[in-house]
């Protein structure tokens, strides 16, 4: 059986203070212990969040460079994130597709970088509104999907977390239905066994993303191929631990 995995994206939210107590309360509370959860606070405070946060939480990267070292000001590499015991790093978030310009072949690239030096990776795709009314939406993940199966192994997709993650539902308090959610995940299961294994197929967890709350996680857990969430706002929130334990 897959393990439930709940990440929380806190974009670039946050300082010190807050981003402490966030952690502070998530030490504290009361978290369901068959559930996988991985916070990714802004770069700089990283460090911090791993210090902080007890040891049965993950701690991500909200990105990584493809280039192991070298002339790339204001990028951090693979390398520095395991050294800092940062084992986690999210790939491919529409945002950064979308107003960083990252292209699929880029992030399949930093995908196979992060997971050849040690990294897990949350690889996140999605498509827009256009997309989607334009009856796009599984043609759109395939090809996210078939970038990143050029780069990897068979094996390498054991480090992966696939988030599907609609661009229309991202900030938008527009959450996918169930069913909707259910639909496109079944479609990406379907393509791991087809591109990649029977393994894969099996295992890998694909999450969902995209206003999910207190309020609608639970009806989502349900579903047969939503094997956890990928939370931005409510991740930052009180909320984020009922999303947490959305199962229980
Ligand atoms: P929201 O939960 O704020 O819609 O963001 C989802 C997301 O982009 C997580 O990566």
């Amino acid at each position: 059986a897959r393990q439930f995995f709940v990440g929380g994206n806190f974009k670039m939210n946050g300082v010190k203070e807050s981003i402490t107590s966030i952690v502070k309360n998530l030490n504290a509370a009361k978290l369901d212990s068959t559930t996988e959860v991985v916070i990714s606070p802004p770069a700089l405070y990283l460090t911090l969040t791993r210090e902080l946060a007890d040891p049965k939480i993950g701690v991500a990267a909200q990105n990584v460079f493809d280039k192991p070292n070298g002339a790339f000001t204001g990028e951090i590499s693979v390398e520095q994130l395991a050294d800092s015991n940062i084992n986690w790093v999210v790939i491919g978030h529409s945002e950064r597709r979308v107003i960083l310009k990252e292209t699929d072949e880029f992030i399949a690239r930093k995908t196979k970088a992060a997971i050849e030096g040690g990294l897990s990776v949350i690889f996140c795709i999605g498509e827009t509104l256009e997309e989607r009314e334009a009856n796009k939406t599984i043609d759109v993940v395939t090809r996210q999907l078939n970038a990143a199966a050029k780069e990897l192994s068979k094996e390498q997709w054991d480090k992966v977390v696939i988030a599907y993650e609609p661009v229309w539902a991202i900030g938008t308090g527009k959450v996918a239905t169930t069913e909707q959610a259910q639909e496109v995940h079944a479609a990406i299961r379907q393509w791991l066994g087809a591109s990649v294994s029977a393994e894969a197929q099996a295992n890998v967890r694909i999450i969902y993303g995209g206003s999910v709350s207190e309020k609608n996680c639970r009806e989502l857990a349900q579903k047969e191929d939503v094997d956890g969430f990928l939370v931005g706002g409510a991740s930052l929130k009180p909320a984020f631990v009922d999303i947490i334990n959305a199962r229980i």
